[in-house]
């Protein structure tokens, strides 16, 4: 009989802790609780709200009986709009609980013990911990500032191994806002084509936050269509972090593993949520240009203020966060990130939580006023080191 009585968790969750991201914003908040005034640019979510349109076709949905199970893969009608826009059968498209459940559900899906995942480091937190999750080795490629934070062609090409099952691609990217050029896109396809068993995930969930041209992976590269996996979703486009919706759109074989996955895990996801997705997705997009245009202002005056203060920035071309560098004069950017949420009452991200020391991520889906005083704050803690 087993006597133990200690919690032991899992070996598969060796070394996987709560996001540091989550664990930030939650000491802001305990900060707050506390009566200490911060202010927060560590979140990746819009602070905009959900357009109205939206929360009422999900009200009218909810009041029209549409509170049951859905079909495993989603709602018809939600995966037929995603994929007219995308150009694709219904059938290739797979509705999700957030973008996040989309990547777990392709991980879980296609990763054999040992097999691998590469991706270039800045990457968003949770790409290496879902790999790992799912059995498989993330292969980490550091593409730091001097390369613009983005793949060279040369790198895929050493990294890969028999081994290699995909390569993981976001751009625009978390936590940089790099942005892919469709010349880029194709240089790494040509890599990929002498690759034939490697695969590509391309997360494209700040598609619509784009300051620069923005190039689909699957549409730079059609020939490349039978093994591009593109995530995308509502959320960051239409402020809807907390509804919960996402997407995959991919070959119909992958498509059938990822459902059987979902089926045994959350089954579809909520009806309410993809009516309302359904309502985002299919009508009036004008609203994404405008914010679009406030977004972009809000990121030249972070960039000239953070830059001002010293820390040297960067413009990022997508996506809402700035990835300056942390100042000389501190150790190391966790210690950078809690000077200045003790001392300076400002929460940002060390960019160690994204695969590169030395940086920071600030996000600017905050309001202009906070986002000022982050930048005073900030310029006087830099002052006082
Ligand atoms: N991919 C990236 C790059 C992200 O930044 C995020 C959210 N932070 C996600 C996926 C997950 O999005 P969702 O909220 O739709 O799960």
């Amino acid at each position: 009989m087993n006597t133990h009585t200690e919690f032991q968790p899992a070996g598969r969750l060796n070394g996987i802790a709560l996001s540091e991201i989550v664990q930030i914003s939650e000491r802001a908040a305990e900060l707050r609780r506390q009566g200490v005034d911060v202010i927060a640019l560590s979140t990746g979510e819009p602070d905009f709200p959900t357009p109205a349109h939206v929360v009422e076709a999900a009200h009218q949905a909810a009041l029209a009986g549409q509170t049951r199970y859905t079909a495993t893969a989603g709602t018809p009608n939600l995966r037929a709009a995603v994929a007219g826009q995308a150009g694709v059968g219904t059938e290739q498209v797979m509705i999700s609980t957030g973008a996040k459940q989309v990547l777990a559900n392709a991980f879980l899906a296609t990763l054999n013990p040992g097999d691998e995942v590469i991706m270039a480091a800045p990457f968003w937190t949770s790409y290496a911990d879902m790999v790992r999750l799912a059995g498989g080795v993330a292969v980490v490629l550091t593409c730091d500032a001097a390369q613009a934070f983005k793949l060279t062609p040369a790198q895929l090409e050493q990294a890969i191994t028999p081994r290699t099952r995909w390569l993981l691609l976001n751009s625009p990217s978390n936590p940089t806002g790099a942005i892919y050029s469709e010349a880029e896109l194709l240089a790494l396809a040509d890599v990929l084509s002498r690759h034939p068993h490697v695969w590509v995930i391309s997360d494209e969930i700040y598609q619509h936050l784009s300051y620069v041209p923005f190039t689909p992976f699957a549409q730079a590269m059609p020939k490349l269509a039978d093994r591009v996996l593109t995530v995308n979703g509502v959320s960051k486009a239409f402020s809807m972090t907390g509804w919960r919706i996402g997407w995959a759109i991919g070959p119909l074989p992958l498509i059938k593993a990822m459902t059987a996955v979902q089926g045994q895990v959350t089954s579809g996801t909520c009806s309410v949520a993809q009516a309302a997705a359904l309502a985002a997705v299919t009508g009036p997009q004008g609203l994404l240009a405008d914010r679009l245009v406030e977004l972009r202002s809000r990121r030249d005056m972070m960039v000239d203020g953070l830059n001002a203060a010293g820390l040297e920035c960067p413009v990022p071309d997508g996506a809402f966060y700035v990835f300056p560098k942390c100042p000389e004069k501190m150790p190391s950017d966790p210690e950078f990130c809690r000077y200045l949420l003790d001392k300076a009452g400002v929460a940002v991200v060390p960019g160690r939580a994204f695969g590169m020391p030395g940086h920071l991520r600030l996000s600017f889906a905050y309001g202009l006023e906070s986002l000022q005083q982050g930048l005073v704050r900030i310029t006087r803690a830099v002052e006082a080191l």
